[in-house]
């Protein structure tokens, strides 16, 4: 029976705590996610070497890997966005992203000597997609498929249509900081949602302002918390395929708001890149964005269409 009363369930996976809101007891229906997120971890976990991204990777240069529909089609569909935005959004990355290894025991800053080599192996037109036989081949020894920036927003889409299977309507997916809401706020008159927005200077969980919302989803790109600093320099796990370097721009995080959370992992990465001013722009043009900008100093700019609060 729906009720105004929220259960709540959180469960570690994939490297942080999902949480998933509904509002009627189904604990079937949250073991049914936890069961799916399992699966997808196996097949495309950086972290464990059996995982089909992981066959893909360690093929370079050697044979191609047949992979599941699943592992097959979001790598396609990565495929063509990168295409489209190489020289920002691009999942040919992962030797840089490896290279510099921000967030991990060993960070440290690369030679340029093997960026610049390492940038060789960032070659989009060099993974080869068979649509037949459903193989991936990545053409030369070295070369890495990530999908760190988009993994979750996919996994969160393919959550809701489970939520739609089993005629769940009102619910919040939190898959660490990847926010996904459906449905009405059961819990508030005007049935809209609320989503913190992140203070990047401050520890997870402290918000700088709010965005009220129908159904929606909210991603994240930020610098926040994946950085080191080393002789009075910023780095950080944003990786730009033009100079092989962390990117450097007036950015410190972006979220955006969208149908899709595929589409706002995309989105906010790009717009990452595009910088507060043109990114603005971009997500402004798009009928169905919305973004909330952090500079690195610290000033917040929203796009038209959102209904922000900030906290003072
Ligand atoms: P997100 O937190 O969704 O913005 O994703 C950040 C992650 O995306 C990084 O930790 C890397 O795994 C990966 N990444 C870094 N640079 C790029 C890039 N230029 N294009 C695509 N993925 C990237
Ligand atoms: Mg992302």
């Amino acid at each position: 029976m729906i009720s105004n009363k929220k259960y709540v369930s959180q469960f570690a996976l994939m490297g942080t705590i999902i949480s998933i809101t509904l509002f009627e007891n189904r604990p079937q229906v949250v073991f049914a996610i936890f069961r799916y997120l399992q699966r997808v971890e196996h097949q495309f976990s950086a972290n464990n070497q059996q995982s089909e991204l992981m066959q893909i990777n360690q093929n370079a240069g050697h044979q191609p890997v047949m992979v599941s529909a699943t592992v097959f089609n979001l790598i396609k569909y990565a495929v063509r966005f990168s295409r489209q935005h190489s020289n920002s959004f691009n999942i040919a990355v992962g030797p840089l992203v490896k290279l510099w290894h921000v967030g991990f025991a060993d960070q440290h800053v690369p030679k340029d000597i093997e960026i610049k080599k390492r940038l060789q192996l960032v070659d989009i037109n060099a993974i080869k997609l068979n649509e037949t036989k459903k193989t991936i081949y990545l053409e030369y020894p070295g070369m890495e498929l990530d999908l760190g920036a988009i993994a979750k927003g996919y996994f969160a889409d393919q959550i809701g249509e489970l939520l739609r299977d089993f005629k769940i309507k009102d619910a919040i997916i939190d898959l660490g900081g990847n926010v996904v809401t459906f449905g009405i706020n059961r819990l508030v008159d005007n049935k809209l949602w609320q989503i913190g927005i992140q203070d990047p200077q401050q520890s997870r969980g402290v918000i700088l302002g709010r965005v009220q919302s129908s159904a929606c989803s909210a991603v994240t790109s930020g610098i926040g918390e994946r950085n080191f600093n080393i002789n009075g320099r910023f780095y950080h796990h944003i990786i730009s395929p033009q100079t092989g370097y962390p990117l450097e721009n007036d950015v410190t995080q972006v979220t955006i708001f969208s149908k899709s959370s595929l589409q706002g992992e995309l989105l906010s990465t790009i717009a990452f890149f595009a910088g507060s001013v043109e990114g603005l722009q971009l997500i402004e043009a798009k009928k169905d964005a919305a973004a909330v900008f952090v500079t690195r100093t610290g000033e917040i700019k929203t796009t038209n269409n959102l209904d922000f609060e900030a906290i003072v």
